[in-house]
């Protein structure tokens, strides 16, 4: 069991199997030229099974691969094809600009629960978030694996004067299609060029919504990260991702695993271990990862502890998002 000085038992482990992206979205890779990791840096397909068998011996019970983009990597679906076989829920983060190429596969591995990024319905602002002109592809292929059954989570980071005008328009969307929309408060990290008047608030998103729709609340689960929602009468359902100005960490259950082979025990902590060196080497890994764990902090990497109004990007010590693994 991995389980932290606050008795919270670690069952959740994010891989991410890249830092590579065709996507650039402006709040996840740092503007300057950023350079990916060399492929003999990342963990090799037979050292994440390897090191994820580790991680289930200890009791993790669902693995979410992500990135980067996890579907940019050559052998995403061997990676996929292999980590089936172990005895956890498998899911998968992506941005659905390759996922016409993989269904087949997901399927196959088991996969039948997806968290698809789309920030807007605009194509336009599309281009301006993401600097690459997919929005088509992104939005026929989401439709295309809700069409196939597929759950599907879609994340949309708001931020405040440039999406926050679309909220109502992605809860729309749920009238008619079974898809949930999760809407994520802007986090901070190293070179996103956060700053605090750029949170469009929990409080905020649901104003918004109440304009137009009378919610309901649905029951969450202890470790669920966010609130969920119903409008009555839709098909789908949306939900809220507060970690700004109403973290979630009480009921926290997971960790971070890097493309590089860093274990991080929290989205925000500035300490790592480095499993893969240990694990190449040949050293037990185990007491690495329940010390890592040991060492997690109550809240938000013990980073933000000032409230998100007070904060400055500056004074947090991280990588980006697109090297740690959403
Ligand atoms: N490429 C995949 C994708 O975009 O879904 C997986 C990796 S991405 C880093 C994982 C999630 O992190 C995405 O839903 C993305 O919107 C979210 N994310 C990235 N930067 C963020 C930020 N600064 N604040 C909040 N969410 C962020
Ligand atoms: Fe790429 Fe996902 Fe980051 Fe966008 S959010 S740059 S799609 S990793």
């Amino acid at each position: 069991m991995i389980i932290d000085k606050f008795q919270r038992i670690h069952t959740y482990l994010r891989i991410s199997l890249t830092d590579n992206c065709n996507l650039r979205c402006f709040y996840c890779m740092p503007d300057e030229e950023y350079e990916f990791t060399a492929a003999s840096k990342l963990m090799q397909r037979d050292e994440i099974v390897g090191i994820s068998k580790i991680f289930v011996s200890l009791g993790v019970n669902k693995i979410r691969l992500t990135g980067g983009e996890p579907l940019v990597r050559k052998d995403a679906g061997d990676i996929m094809l292999a980590l089936s076989e172990l005895p956890v829920k498998l899911t998968l983060t992506t941005n659905a600009t390759r996922l016409q190429h993989f269904t087949g596969t997901l399927q196959k591995a088991n996969i039948h629960s997806l968290n698809i990024s789309l920030d807007t319905l605009q194509p336009d602002k599309f281009l301006l978030m993401t600097k690459r002109d997919h929005f088509r592809e992104v939005k026929d292929n989401i439709d295309s694996v809700i069409q196939q059954g597929f759950h599907v989570k879609v994340n949309m980071v708001v931020m405040k004067g440039l999406n926050d005008n679309e909220i109502n328009d992605f809860v729309d969307w749920t009238k008619n299609f079974p898809v949930h929309i999760r809407f994520i408060e802007f986090m901070p990290f190293s070179g996103n060029r956060w700053t605090s008047n750029k949170v469009f608030t929990f409080q905020e998103i649901m104003e918004r919504i109440k304009t137009t729709y009378t919610t309901t609340e649905i029951q969450s689960d202890v470790h669920d990260t966010a609130r969920s929602f119903r409008v009555p009468g839709h098909k789908g359902t949306f939900a809220v991702i507060s970690t700004m100005s109403k973290p979630f960490c009480a009921g926290c259950n997971r960790m971070r695993l890097t493309a590089d082979g860093k274990l991080k025990n929290c989205l925000f902590s500035k300490e790592e271990t480095d499993l893969l060196t240990a694990y190449r080497n040949g050293q037990d890994i185990i007491p690495l990862i329940k010390q890592s764990i040991q060492n997690k902090y109550a809240a938000l990497g013990g980073q933000m502890n000032t409230g998100f109004e007070n904060l400055h990007a500056e004074e947090i010590k991280n990588r980006s998002m697109i090297t740690i693994g959403g």
